[in-house]
């Protein structure tokens, strides 16, 4: 049987092929940091690549392959490297692509982290940066230099839910000689494919849609060539940011419910995004599935479904955003995304409180934005909470 023919759920179930020599119906947690060679030539041949033996688990392990392939299949690309968290990934990005002298073009409002290092730590290394609202294809030509590298997107991007035309600036950074590197971890592979969109590298803090659980910090980078994939492992097992073979085994068996996850919360996000967008102390509602949306055209082409983050401004500005968080009793205030539970957050008052007024607009956080990450419950639940909430709100 060739995986690759099958659809994607079986792809999510058998994904990565491993077949336990006892018959174990899970890939099992090889909980070792060494394996022992069979003599002195099988672990010379296990070092030449002669053999594809395992020698070191931060150089790979079997429950750590099986996770790596099995998201390498769901997004068609040529392999996974796993890391120790999203921004392992993100960095094992960066340092594999960049050298002294070059330029990166960023959408400004991808993940804070992925823009604070470029814009901080970076620079060091004589990296320098650009970030634009990559929503405006035109922004993304005019921030194009000589020594312009990686265009590093993210769509739907947090937390503004605007969605960038991937194939769009793939186009123009191919015309260039410049790499893209999709950060698709708001989507997972069940609803965007950025590498079939044109993109050359994509990655995932698995710890949101992919494990979907709420337990595990996990990273991964998939990319189109061998070529990538062998520099950018490199250097992930050199940096040492390798995942555990532990969490594999969490992550792996979260994503067998993926789509099944995204497709329950995705239903209550649509009927939560209508009942926001008629309620009276809302001003506006950003979700791909609203038709309202500014690139609702945009999302239906490149995304298979309009996912479950929600954002919405309340009329009442920040003052507002404050008094909902400290009244929601179902839904949890807390920050991260892509869990069966409902998550709220005010970036206002919370995740963004740092920025200044002119950073925060140039971001697209109004005060009154909140954040929902819907989760599996029952929907008139949900909506139940939100509408308490929003009632003691003055
Ligand atoms: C959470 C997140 C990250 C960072 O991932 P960690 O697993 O927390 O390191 C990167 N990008 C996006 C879009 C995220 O939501």
């Amino acid at each position: 049987m060739d995986i690759k023919d099958k659809g994607f759920n079986s792809k999510l179930v058998h994904g990565g092929g491993f077949h336990d020599p006892l018959g174990s119906a899970v890939t099992p947690i090889y909980q070792t940091s060494t394996f022992s060679f069979q003599n002195a030539d099988h672990g010379a041949q296990c070092f030449s690549g002669e053999s594809d033996g395992f020698i070191y688990t931060r150089l790979g392990n079997p429950t750590i392959i099986d996770l790596e392939k099995t998201i390498a299949a769901l997004e068609n690309g040529y392999g996974g490297i796993a890391t120790s968290s999203g921004m392992a990934a993100v960095n094992t990005v960066y340092l594999g692509v960049l050298s002294a002298g070059a330029h990166v073009i960023g959408h400004n409002a991808i993940y804070g982290p992925s823009r604070a290092i470029m814009e901080t730590l970076y620079p060091k290394f004589k990296v320098e940066s650009t970030f634009v609202d990559a929503t405006d294809l035109k922004q993304v030509a005019d921030a194009i230099k000589p020594n312009t590298k990686l265009i590093f997107l993210e769509s739907p991007a947090n937390p503004t839910i605007g969605i960038t035309d991937i194939p769009a600036v793939c186009e123009i950074a191919h015309k260039n000689g410049i790499l893209v590197c999709v950060d698709n971890t708001f989507c997972s592979p069940y609803l965007q494919q950025p590498l079939e969109l044109g993109a050359d590298i994509v990655l995932h803090s698995m710890t949101k849609f992919i494990n979907g659980h709420a337990d595990v910090v996990a990273g991964i980078i998939v990319t189109k060539t061998q070529e990538h994939y062998k520099m950018l492992r490199s250097v992930m097992v050199n940096m040492g940011c390798n995942m555990d073979p532990h969490q594999a085994f969490l992550t792996r068996r979260g994503l067998k419910t993926l789509a099944l996850r995204i497709d329950r919360a995705q239903q209550n996000s649509i009927v939560i995004a209508e009942y926001l967008e008629k309620h009276p102390k809302v001003e506006w509602v950003m979700y791909p599935g609203l038709k309202s949306h500014p690139q609702y055209e945009l999302g239906k082409r490149q995304m298979k479904g309009p996912g479950a983050m929600i954002s919405f401004g309340l009329k009442g500005g920040f003052k507002a955003g404050k008094t909902m968080m400290n009244n929601v009793k179902l839904a949890l205030l807390a920050v991260s995304l892509g869990g069966i539970e409902t998550l709220i957050q005010h970036p206002a008052s919370m995740t963004h409180s740092k920025l200044t007024a002119e950073a925060k607009l140039k971001a697209g956080i109004t005060d009154g934005l909140v954040r929902l990450s819907v989760g599996i419950e029952e929907v008139a639940d949900i909506i139940e909470d939100l509408g308490q909430a929003m009632a003691k709100v003055e």
